[in-house]
């Protein structure tokens, strides 16, 4: 009778142990050669990006301190063993907090950054930690290049030495695999912008990590023209005190066509290169992204209201609710009413 007691005891642990672990998000591993994974963890409001080719893996920030654990247990099942680079693009909170629990956690083989005069506790942790794990120091160079498995990354920013601003010393970095190209700028602000359309490095790109979490301090028209993506991704939390992202560069990427994806509405977000295509996969994948060509309005079963696919009120429909329309007259028709909000 206790034996059976016990094992009930067991299942039952079992069972609630699993139903709150975490499930990673199911990216189908490419068996090509020429792959190149990027994934935009959700780290809240702040950056971590983790690049993989052929099982060499290069980490890009890792939010807060308080998503250090977050970010290890996403490396974890990812089957990260070692990082053959980390990248603390500057030191902020919000980008290099979770890097010395990373650090600390796992085998770390080059570290790059940019040296500012920043003398923050955060910071100076996550220098203790390269110091104190031996990893390689590496300052920052623009042009210089590096290989991640068959694919290759490139130093674009910054171009200065000093800057008033920290978020102006973002480390950007362009990885390329085969045709495709993808382009990170940390929290480069318009200024460092400048300085990058300047220089004669090809700052094209088919996916751009939106400038400082969609912030208009950063992704001026002229920047947005000369990457000139297919696909933008922005970090950052819902309802944030910053309000990130904001309008004005929403609407400039809509108006440029720009297909966007953000992790306060779309969850972690994974994008897969086999170096001549890329697919997008995520969290919310019931939430399609932010796409000014296919996606008009959206509806919601339930309250039969209609909304334009950018207001939040779209975000929140539940996805057995929601229901697409090509057009304002489509949806008038089949009886929604439009969002009082968004006016579509
Ligand atoms: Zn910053
Ligand atoms: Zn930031």
């Amino acid at each position: 009778m206790k034996k059976t007691l016990v094992t009930l005891m067991c299942t039952l642990l079992a069972f609630l142990l699993c139903s709150c672990s975490y499930i990673p998000l199911e990216v189908p591993t490419p068996d090509y050669n020429g792959e190149l994974i990027v994934h935009f963890i959700d780290v809240g409001q702040g950056d971590s990006i983790l690049l993989e080719s052929q099982n060499e893996f290069m980490l890009i920030d890792a939010g807060e301190a308080e998503y250090g654990s977050t970010v290890c247990r996403y490396l974890e099942n990812n089957d990260v063993k070692t990082l053959s680079y980390v990248v603390a693009t500057h030191p902020h909170s919000d980008h290099c907090g979770g890097l010395t629990e990373v650090i600390n956690s796992f085998e770390c083989e080059n570290f790059i950054t940019v040296e500012t005069d920043q003398q923050t506790k955060t910071w100076l942790n996550v220098l203790y930690a390269v110091k104190n794990n031996n990893v390689n120091y590496i300052d920052a160079k623009v042009g210089t290049t590096y290989t991640l498995g068959n694919s290759s990354f490139q130093i674009m920013g910054p171009h200065s030495n000093y800057y008033e601003d920290y978020n102006n010393y973002s480390v950007v970095i362009k990885a390329t695999c085969g045709k495709n190209t993808f382009l990170f700028t940390g929290d480069a602000e318009i200024l460092s912008e400048n300085e990058m359309l300047d220089y004669t490095l090809d700052l094209s790109s088919d996916v751009l990590k939106v400038g400082h979490h969609g912030s208009s301090t950063s992704s001026s028209y002229k920047f947005l023209s000369a990457v000139s993506p297919q696909y933008a991704v922005i970090s950052c939390a819902e309802h944030n005190d910053y309000g990130h992202p904001h309008n004005e560069v929403v609407s400039r990427l809509n108006n440029m066509g720009i297909s966007t994806y953000r992790t306060d509405k779309h969850g972690t977000v994974v994008a897969t290169s086999d170096g001549n295509n890329i697919e997008f996969y995520c969290d919310n994948s019931h939430i399609p992204p932010i796409d000014p060509k296919t996606l008009s309005y959206l509806g919601n079963k339930n309250s039969k209201k209609f909304h334009l696919s950018t207001c939040s009120g779209a975000m929140d429909i539940n996805k057995y609710n929601l229901v697409r329309f090509s057009s304002r007259e489509e949806a008038l028709s089949k009886g929604y009413s439009p969002c009082k909000a968004c006016n579509p």
